[in-house]
């Protein structure tokens, strides 16, 4: 497995896929790895032939300092964990400085769907997160990249910079990957007290009911939300930043919810410090 730490260094390891015409594929993450991260690395190994995986904390997605400083680090742990794998080819770790140097001014406008959803609490936050990939795809040129319907919003605002921008790596959607209890995993959730942990799953159990609700004939989003709203809110310290169901192609709110359709049931919520997100994705 190369390391690289310097996109020279970078740029010269991806002469080796190029040289032998390798597939190959890219999964971006933050680190602080868990099993949702490994999961995308696993798809990654099996439908490419050169994997490469960055971890990079990207400042300029975080709105919120605090979070950025307290956001889990562990380099360490991350690399023995790929190493484990055996089948990682790249690992990059930029530096922020490498990044971002200081005479880089120009980001992303990721256009009006990062403004709903996660968008309106977290000014900024897309910009920052299509600036990062824009970057990160131009310096590693994937066939294929990989991310998780854990943050589904992130994945249509990339997927609608790729065809807007006539790039040429193809996405994939992985499957989110929960802790038995249903609890989304994230590297955040290091962050909730043991009791916290104890209420977080709620919310994913709200979402599955809410979900349950329109397969058994519901159509009013509003009716569904305010059960799904009760379910978080009782017996949970959960502060609830947004619960909607949406359309997909715009991330509209849907008033009626047709199961014929495809709809997306979203949430993020607080409990204390820590900023929990889930959804369910229906496609009919
Ligand atoms: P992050 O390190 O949080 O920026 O995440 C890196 C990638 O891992 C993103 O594409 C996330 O959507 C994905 N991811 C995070 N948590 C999960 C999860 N529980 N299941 C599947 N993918 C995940």
């Amino acid at each position: 497995m190369i390391i690289c730490e310097k996109p020279g260094e970078l740029f010269q390891q991806l002469e080796i896929p190029a040289e032998r015409n390798l597939s190959v594929g890219f999964v971006p993450t933050m680190g602080a790895l868990h099993e949702g991260h490994l999961s995308l690395i696993d798809t990654c190994t099996t439908e490419n032939n050169f994997t490469v995986v960055s971890i990079f904390i990207n400042p300029k997605q975080f709105n919120d300092e605090k979070d950025f400083k307290t956001y889990p680090r562990d380099n360490a742990r991350d690399l023995g964990l790929l190493q484990e794998k055996g089948n990682i080819d790249l690992v990059f770790l930029p530096t922020p400085e490498d990044m971002y140097p200081e005479h880089a001014e120009v980001m992303v406008d990721p256009g009006v769907m990062a403004h709903k959803l996660c968008g309106m609490s977290r000014q900024g936050h897309f910009r920052g997160v299509l600036t990062i990939v824009n970057k990160l795809f131009n310096m590693i040129s994937p066939d294929t990249a990989y991310f998780g319907a854990k943050d589904f919003q992130q994945f249509i605002l990339i997927s609608k910079m790729v065809e807007d921008f006539n790039m040429k790596t193809r996405l994939r959607m992985c499957p989110t990957i929960r802790e038995e209890d249903g609890l989304a995993m994230s590297s955040r959730n290091v962050h909730l007290s043991s009791s916290e942990r104890d209420e977080a799953p709620s919310l994913f159990q709200a979402l599955e009911m809410g979900y349950h609700q329109i397969k058994k004939g519901e159509r009013s989003s509003l009716l569904v939300i305010e059960k799904m709203m009760t379910h978080v809110l009782e017996n949970t310290h959960f502060e609830i930043d947004y619960l909607s169901i949406v359309n997909p192609a715009d991330l509209e709110d849907l008033s009626e919810v047709d199961p014929k359709n495809p709809f997306i049931i979203a949430a993020a919520a607080c409990l204390g410090s820590t900023r929990l997100i889930d959804n369910i994705f229906h496609i009919p």
